[in-house]
Protein backbone atom coordinates (compact mmCIF):
# COMPACT_ATOMS: atom_id res chain seq x y z
CA UNK A 1 0.00 0.00 0.00
CA UNK A 2 2.66 2.40 1.00
CA UNK A 3 4.01 1.79 -2.93
CA UNK A 4 0.91 2.56 -3.88
CA UNK A 5 0.49 5.51 -2.41
CA UNK A 6 3.98 6.61 -3.12
CA UNK A 7 3.33 5.80 -6.81
CA UNK A 8 0.80 7.85 -6.72
CA UNK A 9 1.71 11.24 -5.43
CA UNK A 10 4.76 10.49 -7.72
CA UNK A 11 2.44 10.07 -10.71
CA UNK A 12 0.52 13.48 -9.44
CA UNK A 13 3.45 15.07 -9.26
CA UNK A 14 4.39 14.41 -12.87
CA UNK A 15 1.20 15.15 -13.87
CA UNK A 16 1.51 18.56 -12.26
CA UNK A 17 4.93 19.58 -12.32
CA UNK A 18 4.64 22.47 -10.19
CA UNK A 19 7.31 24.95 -10.36
CA UNK A 20 8.66 27.65 -8.07
CA UNK A 21 7.13 31.26 -9.91
CA UNK A 22 10.58 32.63 -8.99
CA UNK A 23 13.22 30.50 -9.70
CA UNK A 24 10.99 27.67 -11.56
CA UNK A 25 13.05 25.12 -9.90
CA UNK A 26 10.43 22.08 -8.59
CA UNK A 27 8.50 22.78 -5.88
CA UNK A 28 8.60 20.23 -2.60
CA UNK A 29 5.27 18.81 -1.51
CA UNK A 30 5.30 21.17 1.14
CA UNK A 31 5.92 24.28 -0.97
CA UNK A 32 3.36 26.60 -2.78
CA UNK A 33 4.10 28.98 -5.52
CA UNK A 34 7.07 30.43 -4.20
CA UNK A 35 9.73 27.94 -2.71
CA UNK A 36 11.33 28.55 0.47
CA UNK A 37 14.98 29.38 -1.20
CA UNK A 38 13.16 32.04 -3.20
CA UNK A 39 11.25 33.17 0.36
CA UNK A 40 14.29 33.36 2.24
CA UNK A 41 16.60 35.49 -0.72
CA UNK A 42 13.60 38.71 -0.90
CA UNK A 43 15.79 41.28 -0.65
CA UNK A 44 13.73 43.01 1.91
CA UNK A 45 13.89 47.26 2.64
CA UNK A 46 13.68 47.24 6.43
CA UNK A 47 12.16 50.52 5.87
CA UNK A 48 9.15 50.19 7.91
CA UNK A 49 11.69 50.25 10.79
CA UNK A 50 12.67 53.78 9.55
CA UNK A 51 9.63 56.11 9.42
CA UNK A 52 12.31 58.82 7.63
CA UNK A 53 12.84 55.85 5.24
CA UNK A 54 13.66 56.74 1.19
CA UNK A 55 9.82 56.08 0.21
CA UNK A 56 8.95 58.41 3.20
CA UNK A 57 11.24 60.86 1.40
CA UNK A 58 9.26 60.57 -2.12
CA UNK A 59 6.18 62.19 -0.05
CA UNK A 60 8.01 64.88 2.01
CA UNK A 61 6.65 68.47 1.00
CA UNK A 62 4.08 67.42 -1.00
CA UNK A 63 1.54 65.37 1.44
CA UNK A 64 1.07 64.57 5.09
CA UNK A 65 0.99 61.03 5.51
CA UNK A 66 1.76 59.09 8.43
CA UNK A 67 3.77 56.47 7.56
CA UNK A 68 4.55 54.74 3.77
CA UNK A 69 7.02 52.02 3.72
CA UNK A 70 7.75 49.30 1.13
CA UNK A 71 8.63 46.00 1.73
CA UNK A 72 11.24 44.52 -0.73
CA UNK A 73 13.91 46.11 -3.45
CA UNK A 74 12.81 45.86 -6.95
CA UNK A 75 16.10 45.42 -9.21
CA UNK A 76 16.14 44.98 -12.93
CA UNK A 77 15.93 41.45 -13.84
CA UNK A 78 16.21 40.11 -9.95
CA UNK A 79 13.96 37.83 -8.34
CA UNK A 80 11.13 40.71 -7.68
CA UNK A 81 10.70 41.57 -10.80
CA UNK A 82 10.41 38.27 -11.88
CA UNK A 83 7.58 37.89 -8.96
CA UNK A 84 5.92 41.21 -9.53
CA UNK A 85 5.49 39.87 -13.84
CA UNK A 86 4.07 36.78 -12.49
CA UNK A 87 1.40 38.28 -10.87
CA UNK A 88 0.57 41.66 -13.25
CA UNK A 89 1.02 39.80 -16.55
CA UNK A 90 0.58 36.15 -16.38
CA UNK A 91 -2.61 36.10 -13.66
CA UNK A 92 -0.71 34.26 -10.80
CA UNK A 93 -2.74 36.05 -8.03
CA UNK A 94 -1.21 33.54 -5.33
CA UNK A 95 2.10 36.06 -5.77
CA UNK A 96 0.25 38.81 -4.43
CA UNK A 97 -1.68 36.77 -1.52
CA UNK A 98 1.46 35.12 -0.27
CA UNK A 99 4.14 38.32 -0.41
CA UNK A 100 1.06 40.54 0.85
CA UNK A 101 1.14 37.60 4.00
CA UNK A 102 4.44 38.07 4.56
CA UNK A 103 4.34 41.85 4.31
CA UNK A 104 1.40 41.79 6.86
CA UNK A 105 4.01 39.45 9.09
CA UNK A 106 7.03 41.95 9.39
CA UNK A 107 4.48 44.95 9.73
CA UNK A 108 2.75 43.58 12.77
CA UNK A 109 4.56 45.06 15.34
CA UNK A 110 5.31 48.24 14.06
CA UNK A 111 4.28 51.65 13.30
CA UNK A 112 1.13 50.21 11.21
CA UNK A 113 -0.56 48.85 14.21
CA UNK A 114 -2.86 51.93 14.93
CA UNK A 115 -4.05 51.37 10.55
CA UNK A 116 -7.66 51.42 10.89
CA UNK A 117 -8.62 49.66 7.27
CA UNK A 118 -6.37 48.46 4.16
CA UNK A 119 -7.03 49.92 0.89
CA UNK A 120 -5.81 48.98 -2.56
CA UNK A 121 -4.71 51.86 -5.04
CA UNK A 122 -7.30 50.88 -7.94
CA UNK A 123 -7.47 50.23 -11.52
CA UNK A 124 -10.04 52.29 -13.86
CA UNK A 125 -12.57 49.99 -14.78
CA UNK A 126 -11.45 49.83 -18.12
CA UNK A 127 -7.84 48.41 -17.08
CA UNK A 128 -9.66 46.36 -14.66
CA UNK A 129 -12.05 44.83 -17.00
CA UNK A 130 -8.98 43.98 -19.44
CA UNK A 131 -6.79 42.32 -16.78
CA UNK A 132 -9.95 41.11 -15.35
CA UNK A 133 -8.39 41.61 -11.63
CA UNK A 134 -6.21 44.41 -9.94
CA UNK A 135 -3.03 42.68 -8.38
CA UNK A 136 -3.30 45.08 -5.40
CA UNK A 137 -6.62 43.56 -4.14
CA UNK A 138 -4.59 40.34 -3.47
CA UNK A 139 -1.84 41.99 -2.17
CA UNK A 140 -4.01 44.47 0.23
CA UNK A 141 -6.52 41.60 1.61
CA UNK A 142 -4.20 39.17 2.68
CA UNK A 143 -2.09 42.19 4.66
CA UNK A 144 -5.08 43.17 6.20
CA UNK A 145 -5.77 39.55 7.19
CA UNK A 146 -2.51 39.06 8.74
CA UNK A 147 -2.37 42.46 10.34
CA UNK A 148 -6.18 41.48 11.33
CA UNK A 149 -7.28 44.42 10.00
CA UNK A 150 -10.98 45.50 7.62
CA UNK A 151 -9.97 45.69 3.88
CA UNK A 152 -12.05 47.03 1.51
CA UNK A 153 -11.47 47.91 -2.12
CA UNK A 154 -14.33 49.73 -2.67
CA UNK A 155 -13.48 53.15 -1.18
CA UNK A 156 -12.23 54.71 -4.09
CA UNK A 157 -12.88 54.82 -7.21
CA UNK A 158 -10.06 56.01 -10.34
CA UNK A 159 -11.43 58.28 -12.98
CA UNK A 160 -8.68 57.95 -15.68
CA UNK A 161 -6.08 55.45 -16.62
CA UNK A 162 -2.66 56.84 -15.98
CA UNK A 163 -1.33 58.01 -19.29
CA UNK A 164 2.47 57.41 -19.16
CA UNK A 165 4.44 59.49 -17.20
CA UNK A 166 8.15 59.20 -18.09
CA UNK A 167 8.27 61.78 -20.57
CA UNK A 168 6.43 64.62 -18.58
CA UNK A 169 7.44 67.47 -16.69
CA UNK A 170 6.79 67.45 -13.24
CA UNK A 171 4.03 70.27 -13.69
CA UNK A 172 2.20 68.39 -16.47
CA UNK A 173 2.48 65.11 -14.17
CA UNK A 174 1.34 67.26 -11.36
CA UNK A 175 -1.72 68.07 -13.87
CA UNK A 176 -2.10 64.14 -15.14
CA UNK A 177 -2.89 63.11 -11.64
CA UNK A 178 -4.43 65.24 -10.25
CA UNK A 179 -7.79 64.33 -9.44
CA UNK A 180 -7.35 61.17 -10.38
CA UNK A 181 -9.34 59.62 -7.98
CA UNK A 182 -12.56 60.16 -6.23
CA UNK A 183 -14.01 58.89 -2.67
CA UNK A 184 -17.08 57.06 -3.69
CA UNK A 185 -17.99 55.87 -0.23
CA UNK A 186 -16.47 57.88 2.23
CA UNK A 187 -18.19 56.40 4.93
CA UNK A 188 -16.07 53.96 5.46
CA UNK A 189 -12.76 56.13 5.81
CA UNK A 190 -14.11 58.76 7.93
CA UNK A 191 -12.26 59.16 11.02
CA UNK A 192 -9.94 56.47 10.36
CA UNK A 193 -6.04 55.75 9.88
CA UNK A 194 -6.11 54.19 6.00
CA UNK A 195 -3.26 52.22 5.09
CA UNK A 196 -3.10 52.15 0.92
CA UNK A 197 -1.28 49.48 -0.19
CA UNK A 198 0.06 49.47 -4.01
CA UNK A 199 2.13 47.03 -6.02
CA UNK A 200 5.27 49.15 -6.45
CA UNK A 201 6.22 52.84 -6.11
CA UNK A 202 8.68 54.74 -8.17
CA UNK A 203 7.97 58.61 -8.43
CA UNK A 204 4.98 58.06 -5.52
CA UNK A 205 2.44 60.52 -7.89
CA UNK A 206 -0.17 57.84 -8.15
CA UNK A 207 -0.08 57.10 -4.91
CA UNK A 208 0.13 61.02 -3.92
CA UNK A 209 -2.91 61.37 -5.89
CA UNK A 210 -4.69 58.74 -4.24
CA UNK A 211 -3.89 59.58 -0.76
CA UNK A 212 -4.76 63.04 -1.38
CA UNK A 213 -8.23 62.26 -2.36
CA UNK A 214 -8.79 59.97 0.61
CA UNK A 215 -6.50 62.57 3.07
CA UNK A 216 -10.34 65.09 1.92
CA UNK A 217 -12.42 63.35 4.07
CA UNK A 218 -13.44 64.49 7.47
CA UNK A 219 -10.87 62.98 10.09
CA UNK A 220 -8.77 60.87 7.97
CA UNK A 221 -5.06 59.95 8.02
CA UNK A 222 -3.20 57.36 5.36
CA UNK A 223 -0.06 56.00 5.49
CA UNK A 224 1.29 53.72 2.41
CA UNK A 225 3.27 50.68 2.07
CA UNK A 226 3.94 48.92 -1.34
CA UNK A 227 5.05 45.35 -1.78
CA UNK A 228 8.48 47.30 -4.01
CA UNK A 229 10.25 50.08 -4.68
CA UNK A 230 13.55 50.51 -6.63
CA UNK A 231 17.04 50.15 -4.71
CA UNK A 232 18.72 52.62 -4.45
CA UNK A 233 22.03 50.73 -4.51
ZN1 LIG B 1 12.18 29.60 -6.04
Amino acid sequence: MAEISKYLSDFSHLAFPFNCLGCDNTLDENEQSICDHCKESLPQTRYWEYPDNQVAKLFWGKIPLTFASSYLFFIKDGLVQQLMHQLKYNGKKEVGAILGQLFGRVLKDGHFTDVDVVVPVPLHADKLKKRGFNQCDFIAAALARELDKSYNNRVVQRLRANETQTKKGRYERWINVKELFRVTEPQFVIGKHVLLIDDVVTTGSTLEACADAILQVQDTKVSVATLACPSPY
